[in-house]
């Protein structure tokens, strides 16, 4: 191995892992092997090492055929490369990369001598048929369900897949180290109701907070107290005083000094002293300058208003197969004084590969986000139509209230937790989950994807990763 700058991690989504523990693993305990086609997320900085990524996400699963096995042992598997060749004329075609993937059913963790003395010539015949710069992946998985990766950046070279995430109904992270080592004395209470590897899980996931008003600065000032270590925040807006009735940390000094949200959170989060590293964007989270660091990302916390910044984060979790915990807050009063409440929604739905996404469940209104677009590409004509009553959702500003904005964050990050670390056991994770103040009962939201919907109503985009243009999003 030779050390260099880049960074490399691949997400597996759980439908995927499912196949290839049905391929890989057997009572035999004989050897066996597949090609994961790979889509991939390519970041030229990642903002919190400063140095290229690339991130890698499952899109297709191949297992070598029976008839194509050479030889095969509890110790090793030999195959003939035609397979190989065809999954490399696939890969080429569609701009994917290939992941050589092969069982331990000892249950060796680690790439044996025999793989790194194999692996080298795959690595030629790749390069030989697609290209010199081609890259494989290689991947172990144990019989006791333990993955380990690396990337082959050259024929002699090879670097360490920094962290490989199983995402669906559950969150499964593979690191080196995973489980060693002492727990904080910060974190000693938790991990007497979690245990010590959530708080090493969550060191390791960065974690985007997309829209830092309410919801978005409660969930923010919560991540370092649970052990998360590393935040992205985006949000173009500055606080106005009839944010501080919810906005935790901030301050009148704040709108008296037209501070920026991000910053103000920001400065909140390093007071604590909790080791959280903060990076900060203000800018809406479709601008370019948020693309890097959005990509860096590994869950996203979606607290966002706008329907224009919610259609871009529901592509985004299925194309890209990272989580978005999307929250919203819906309070229905009548007209009159004191007013009568009708209705008092808190709704987080999760957005995975395998669940309905916002669009099938209506919650966003393409029309809404379409008049936002316009806002933002040109005012002049929005305000033009604007006059001529033809755009929506200008209303009057909604209800807020802080107890009901920090309690739907809450109710986020607790399904992440759960689906990380399994505390609401068999059954646990939760699509969509509502929130009746008013009645005091929550539901779990069932819903079918639309078959024609081209996020969640079929796989062809689901781990396709980058694509021209970002998210096949036109306008
Ligand atoms: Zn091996
Ligand atoms: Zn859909």
């Amino acid at each position: 191995m030779i050390t260099t700058s880049l960074t490399a991690s691949l997400t597996i989504q759980e439908r995927h892992l499912n196949r290839l523990k049905e391929f890989l693993i057997h009572q035999d305990g004989v050897e066996r092997a597949a090609y994961i086609l790979c889509g991939e997320s390519s970041s030229s900085l990642d903002p919190w090492t400063g140095h290229p990524h690339r991130k890698f996400f499952s899109y297709d699963i191949l297992p070598v055929p029976e008839d194509e096995v050479l030889s095969s042992s509890d110790q090793h598997i030999t195959w003939k490369t035609d397979s190989f060749v065809r999954t490399l004329k696939r890969a080429q075609e569609q701009g994917l990369t290939v992941a050589l993937t092969h069982s331990h059913t000892g249950g060796f963790a680690e790439f044996s001598d025999q793989d790194d003395a194999n692996e080298p010539d795959l690595v030629e015949l790749a390069q030989h048929r697609n290209g010199e710069s081609t890259t494989l992946l290689s991947l172990i998985l144990t019989s006791d369900e333990k993955l380990v990766g690396r990337l082959w950046t050259t024929q002699q070279q090879w670097i360490p897949l920094r962290l490989i995430s199983v995402v669906g109904e559950s969150i499964r992270l593979h690191y080196p180290g995973r489980g060693q080592g002492q727990s904080s004395p910060i974190l000693q209470r938790q991990a007497l109701a979690f245990g010590r590897v959530l708080e090493q899980d969550l060191a390791m996931l960065r974690v985007g907070i997309v829209g830092c008003g309410g919801t978005g600065s409660a969930t923010a000032m919560l991540l370092p107290k649970m052990g998360f270590r590393r935040t992205a925040l985006f949000d173009k807006d500055i606080v106005e005083e009839s944010n501080l009735n919810r906005l935790h940390g901030a301050t009148q000094a704040d709108v008296d000094a037209k501070r920026p949200k991000v910053e103000v959170i920001a400065r909140s989060l390093t007071e604590l002293g909790l080791g959280m590293q903060v990076k900060t964007y203000q800018s809406w989270i479709g601008d370019p300058e948020c693309r890097d660091a959005l990509k860096a990302c590994d869950i996203i916390f979606g607290c966002t208003d706008d329907h224009a910044g919610r259609l871009l984060l529901n592509r985004y979790a299925y194309y890209y197969v990272t989580p978005v915990f999307d929250m919203g807050l819906a309070i229905e009063v009548s007209p009159s004084e004191p007013p009568e409440i009708k209705a008092m929604d808190g709704r987080v739905t999760a957005l995975v590969p395998g669940h309905t996404c916002l669009l099938c469940r209506g919650v966003i209104s393409p029309a809404i986000a379409r008049d936002e677009a316009l806002k933002r590409n040109n005012p002049t004509e929005y305000e033009r139509r604007k006059a001529e009553a033809y755009v929506l959702g200008e209303g009057n500003p909604s209800p807020a209230v802080v107890l009901f904005t920090t309690d739907v964050a809450i109710m986020a990050i607790e399904e992440l937790v759960h689906r990380l670390q399994g505390f609401r056991g068999e059954n646990g994770s939760v699509a969509q989950r509502v929130r009746k103040f008013h009645l005091m009962e929550d539901r779990r939201q069932g819903a079918n994807p639309d078959p024609y919907c081209p996020v969640c109503g079929s796989v062809e985009y689901w781990g396709r990763g980058d694509v021209d243009p970002f998210l096949n999003l036109v306008g």
